[in-house]
């Protein structure tokens, strides 16, 4: 899916740039956007490396170039600049790219940057739509003070939280009442764009069109939901109403062009500074949990909305971590989300530990029970996955029969499965085999098998360069003054013998970038792969080459390339023999006399050389 996904912003990507998209591109630091994504460690001069957030990996292949502004993963190849990153990781197309990273940047942007009018309307509709999510924040908040909240601030207090909680968390009340939202969206937007966003309702007429609009949040306490910047983009409720009137104790904002369930993760705004310093994140059920843990102190504590975890969620995660602390509780109606989200962060290559609270205890009430110190010492002591579930199985199927073991070794087997690393599945497979005891050999051949079964994750692929490949390309991509004369001399080269060149894998990337005047080097290389030989070359030595390194490495090319002509005279020369064609081969000859000479000669440049 990635892989469709990239190809389709390569599209996008190589329209022309505008002016406006070239100077956030100079002004932009792209090892600090992509840091606002993942985690980077200096890895050289110029050079960070990380987890590829565009494959699953354990170990780091992505790396950015700080002098040369770009990004390459060893991995899966992805390649690009700034814009292509963001582009990619915000599933979003060039345009709006380069509008993020300009907001990232402080730049200002200008008045129109758009490609088309339906997405200079989509853009007017978002930016409408969080001004309107801001506005009802607000308002909530107002009426959770007001005298209308009473009931509302009863509840919360009930709920351990104080005011200090509340306005942390922006936590509101959305009063009793059908219009009085809409009175005050009213003058905001137009009627289109609050039907666009989630926080009214309508009933569908008779004809089967719309109905007017009223209040979805009605007599509830409204937790807003914020994307990963912040800013709020939909709403959860708990009812306050009691009896038939109450409705669904909990009811989500619905999905709109803002929010898209399967895509947020709750609080992630505010933990992700804690999730980066404490290396794993807390994973809770319910949103309330996480405000109750998060106020404890420990902030690194997210929540899905209910929901098991999905693939998207796993990604946007794993850019901040590759550990999990989950925190469900197995027996109750969650256990199967619970059991879901496991399986996927298993699946994602998440090293996953997991808490059970005493008492069958939620985080929040645990926390308001025993106290926060507690609740810590808890998270102290999780449990490998591996542990959890063989003590799980146990649980579910107890007793010694053969048919329970079968059982309980049959729940097991899709986890062990699930595990990306050969060596953890061998190691759950023991476990189980030895916790349960199993003595069938059947079985544990069984359980072998399934530890054995499993596609290899993704190995970082060995470099496909030589040397002399590598020195040239640099050489071409230099920038810098100083770097003039290497330019300059591999440039020559490439264009007076090109036929030397030819048989070298990265013999178009050069052409490009001997050709490619001021144009940035990465820009230069326009085919996908010979870009990502580029990015090879640039990455592994961030010093510029000195001419006479250059010139060695022309002269390598040369002597293979004259080499190789040798080769093919030989064949010829045979043949001539052969066929008894006495003119040509005189003719042959004499050329392998000539070719032996220039050969004789550049081995003893070389011999003279050292
Ligand atoms: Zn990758």
């Amino acid at each position: 899916m990635l892989v469709a996904r990239r190809e389709a912003l390569c599209l996008v990507t190589d329209l022309p740039m505008s002016d406006f998209a070239q100077s956030v591109k100079q002004q932009a630091d792209i090892v600090k956007v992509i840091e606002s994504y993942i985690r980077l460690r200096k890895a050289g001069a110029q050079r960070f490396t990380g987890l590829c957030p565009f494959h699953k990996e354990k170990t780091p292949s992505f790396s950015v170039h700080a002098g040369q502004q770009f990004f390459y993963c060893f991995g899966c190849q992805a390649t690009g600049d700034v814009f292509s990153f963001v582009g990619k990781i915000e599933n979003v197309g060039f345009p709006e790219a380069v509008r993020i990273v300009a907001q990232k940047c402080d730049i200002p942007l200008p008045k129109r940057e758009f490609s088309s009018p339906e997405e200079a309307a989509g853009a007017r509709q978002r930016t409408k739509l969080l001004e309107l999510h801001e506005t009802a924040a607000g308002w909530f908040e107002e009426q959770l003070r007001g005298p209308s909240g009473a009931l509302a601030r009863e509840y919360l207090a009930g709920r351990g939280l104080t005011v200090e909680g509340i306005k942390k968390f922006r936590i509101g009340y959305a009063p009793d009442g059908f219009h009085a939202l809409h009175e005050r969206l009213g003058g905001v937007a137009d009627e289109e764009t609050l039907r666009a966003s989630g926080l009214f309702s309508s009933k569908e007429q008779g004809d089967g069109g719309p109905g007017p609009i009223y209040d979805r949040f009605r007599k509830r306490v409204m937790f807003p939901i914020c994307n990963e910047g912040g800013r709020v983009i939909a709403f959860t409720s708990r009812t306050l109403e009691t009896g038939e009137k109450a409705g669904a104790k909990y009811i989500n904002s619905p999905e709109t062009p803002l929010y898209s369930k399967g895509q947020v993760l709750f609080n992630l705004d505010k933990a992700k500074p804690a999730i980066r310093a404490m290396e794993f994140a807390l994973l809770v059920e319910g949103q309330m949990d996480c405000i109750s843990v998060f106020l404890a102190g420990i902030q690194n504590v997210i929540a899905t909305s209910g929901t098991a975890f999905t693939e998207q969620q796993a990604a946007i995660l794993k850019r901040h971590t590759s550990n999990v602390i989950v925190n469900f509780d197995p027996d109750t109606a969650g256990a199967n989300a619970a059991e879901k989200s496991i399986a996927l962060l298993t699946e994602e290559g998440f090293a996953i530990k997991i808490v059970t609270l005493d008492g069958g205890l939620d985080p929040d009430r645990y926390i308001r029970e025993r106290g926060a110190e507690s609740y810590k010492e808890a998270l102290r002591e999780s449990r490998r996955q591996a542990d959890y579930l063989i003590e799980r199985a146990r649980m579910l199927f107890p007793g010694a029969s053969a048919e329970q073991k079968v059982k309980a070794m049959n729940f097991l087997l899709p986890h062990i499965r699930r595990m990306p690393e050969a060596l953890a599945r061998e190691q759950f497979a023991a476990d189980a085999s030895q916790k349960l005891g199993i003595g069938s050999a059947v079985l544990r051949e069984e359980v072998r098998l399934a530890a054995l079964r499993r596609r290899d994750r993704v190995e970082a692929r060995t470099a496909r360069l030589s040397e002399v490949e590598k020195v040239l390309m640099r050489a071409l991509a230099v920038t810098d003054p100083d770097g003039a004369e290497a330019r300059l001399l591999a440039a020559e080269a490439l264009t007076n013998n090109a036929p030397w060149f030819e048989h070298l894998g990265a013999f178009k990337a050069m052409q490009a970038l001997a050709d490619r005047a001021a144009k940035d080097p990465m820009d230069a290389v326009e085919d996908p792969s010979q870009k990502a030989l580029l990015a090879e070359a640039l990455l592994g030595e961030s010093r510029a080459p000195q001419a006479n390194e250059v010139e060695s490495a022309v002269q390598e090319v040369q002597e293979r390339a004259m080499e190789g002509r040798l080769r093919d005279l030989r064949t010829q020369i045979a043949e001539a023999e052969r066929n008894g064609d006495f003119a040509g081969l005189a003719l042959l000859t004499q050329r392998k006399l000539e070719l032996d000479q220039i050969l004789r000669r550049l081995h003893g440049q070389k011999a003279q050389g050292r």
